[in-house]
């Protein structure tokens, strides 16, 4: 018997470039139903990004996996994650670094996601509430930092607090009528380089 998030690992993550075994294990094994309104979990295991509260979107499965792989999260990293959402990819970060920093500008959203990630235990998630593009340098350096909504250009804040060897995934737009370019940035010493991955939508960030 398999559950339906180990079924979408097989049929969307695997087939679509997904090869990291800890990133498929921490998306089978957190239920994406849980961070869905109860209209909506019908929906859950779709290939797609769906609608939650404020206006805003769980991002699709097959884009935070990538996201997460592209990241290399370490066992010891601390991660920060811009853009609470729902708080389903704060879970799936968790279970791949030792501490996840969430931040979140919408009070709601980061009450509803800290209520929900409580009651599912994943107590190595902080909710904060905020502007997520000033990063939250209390917990500052990051080995990781997930950008979860796309900024015009990349936020000094952000690229101030990767640790050095940190690697930051953000979606960058170019125009507003364009796709995002999604790029993997990542910090040797003072020197910061990227590469980009793929075309993605996400809400825009933002800022002020
Ligand atoms: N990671 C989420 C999806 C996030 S959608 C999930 O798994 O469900 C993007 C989120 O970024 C929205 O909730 C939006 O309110 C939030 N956001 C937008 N601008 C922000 C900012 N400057 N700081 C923090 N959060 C922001």
């Amino acid at each position: 018997m398999s559950t339906p998030a180990q079924r979408m690992v097989a049929e969307q993550l695997r087939p679509h470039g997904v090869t990291d075994e800890r990133v498929l294990q921490a998306m089978a094994s957190v239920p994406r139903e849980e961070f869905l309104a109860p209209r909506m979990r019908r929906h859950a295991y779709e290939d797609r990004a769906l609608a939650i509260e404020c206006g805003q979107t769980i991002s699709q499965p097959l884009v935070v996996a990538l996201m997460a792989q592209a990241a290399g999260p370490q066992p010891d990293d601390v991660a920060l994650e811009v853009g609470t959402g729902s708080g389903y990819a704060a879970a799936v970060l968790s279970r791949l670094c030792r501490l996840v920093i969430t931040v979140e500008r919408e009070p709601a959203l980061a009450e509803h996601a800290s209520e929900t990630l409580r009651r599912l235990g994943f107590d190595n998630v902080e909710v904060a509430v905020g502007d997520g593009s000033l990063g939250w340098p209390a917990r500052a350096p990051y080995g990781v930092i997930l950008v979860a909504a796309a900024a015009r250009g990349v936020p000094q804040a952000l690229i101030d607090q990767m640790a050095d060897g940190g690697r930051m995934v953000i979606p960058v737009a170019m125009s507003p009528e364009e796709p995002q370019d999604l790029r993997v940035y990542m910090r040797q010493g003072t020197e910061v380089t990227y590469r980009s991955l793929f075309p993605v939508l996400f809400v825009p960030l933002r800022t002020g």
